[in-house]
């Protein structure tokens, strides 16, 4: 009995591994064609500041597949990591979302400014430095309404090659956001090492905001911290009027969320441009 019972346990573990390999090798498969099928697009999610003065937006990359439908990009950003694939994605949306930003502000006459993602195998496998240098060239966008966000990972591997690719965009004026503060490995001192210039606390403290007594006392923290270390903060996933409140009361200087917005396709986000200058 009980080697029936493992037998078939077996077969089903092994049956589910075959499905998962399957759904898998399929989804590789789409994503090494995915960039000259042209399945990839850009959405802008807006940023806000508190005093009304600055706008920009994130640019979050999208795709879209006949077979697969929408893919999230937690799902395969990572997937293209492995692959290597993310180079030339990346290099993809860096000039897709420089070149837009260049638009709007000639259309709009407004500074805004866009934040790219930019993953730590990017850094690793490609000079990042060279890479926004040709795209800013090309788009003819200043660099300082560039900001690169990246994430705690990129900064825990503490590589000297990292560190001078970081030091080398700043001076070039691009600006550099720590993403997801909060979330990652728990030392501060890098911090201080690199040349950051924003903190995005990460959606999990905004959450529960303004209730939950612990992530009040840890945004407040976090904000204060920031503000001593003269890095601007940008607070995500605000969802509600009372969290935006908060936020400000607390001296937060950029929010973003769906309660300004969801990230939004170019035409929608013009329009959203039209209507917050009015
Ligand atoms: P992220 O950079 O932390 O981006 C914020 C994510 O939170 C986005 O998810 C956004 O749609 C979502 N979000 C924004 N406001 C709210 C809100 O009020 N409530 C909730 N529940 N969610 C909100 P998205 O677009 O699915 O992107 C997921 C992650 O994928 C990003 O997290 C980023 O790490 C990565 N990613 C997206 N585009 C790129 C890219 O072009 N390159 C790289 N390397 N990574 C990217
Ligand atoms: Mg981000
Ligand atoms: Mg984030
Ligand atoms: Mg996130």
């Amino acid at each position: 009995k009980a080697k029936e019972l493992g037998r078939n346990c077996f077969q089903f573990y092994t049956s589910a591994m075959h499905e998962h390999a399957k759904a898998r090798s399929q989804l590789e498969g789409a994503l090494h064609k995915a960039l000259v099928n042209n399945e990839f697009h850009l959405t802008y999610q807006p940023i806000l500041s508190r005093d009304d003065v600055r706008i920009g937006c994130e640019a979050l990359l999208r795709w879209e597949n006949k077979a697969l439908g929408s893919v999230s990009p937690a799902d395969f950003i990572p997937i293209c990591e492995e692959l290597g694939l993310i180079i030339a994605i990346g290099e993809w949306v860096m000039y897709q979302a420089c070149s837009q930003a260049k638009a709007w502000q000639q259309q709009c006459d407004k500074p805004l400014f866009i934040t790219v993602n930019v993953s730590s195998t990017q850094f690793k496998r490609q000079s990042v430095v060279e890479l926004v240098k040709k795209v800013l060239e090309q788009t003819g966008l200043d660099a300082r309404y560039l900001t690169i966000e990246i994430t705690e990972t990129v900064l825990v591997d503490n590589s000297e090659s990292i560190l001078l690719q970081l030091k080398a965009l700043r001076a070039m004026g691009v600006e550099l956001a720590i993403d997801d503060f909060g979330t990652g490995y728990s030392s501060l001192s890098y911090l201080k090492r690199f040349p950051l210039s924003k903190l995005k606390i990460d959606r999990e403290f905004v959450r529960d905001l303004p209730d939950d007594q612990d992530d009040h006392e840890m945004v407040k923290a976090i904000i204060s911290m920031a503000s001593n270390l003269n890095l601007k903060v940008v607070a995500e996933g605000v969802e509600t009027d009372e969290q935006l409140w908060l936020l400000n009361e607390l001296g937060c200087d950029f929010t973003q969320g769906y309660l300004h917005s969801k990230p939004l396709q170019a035409a929608a986000f013009e329009n959203f441009l039209r209507g917050y200058m009015k």
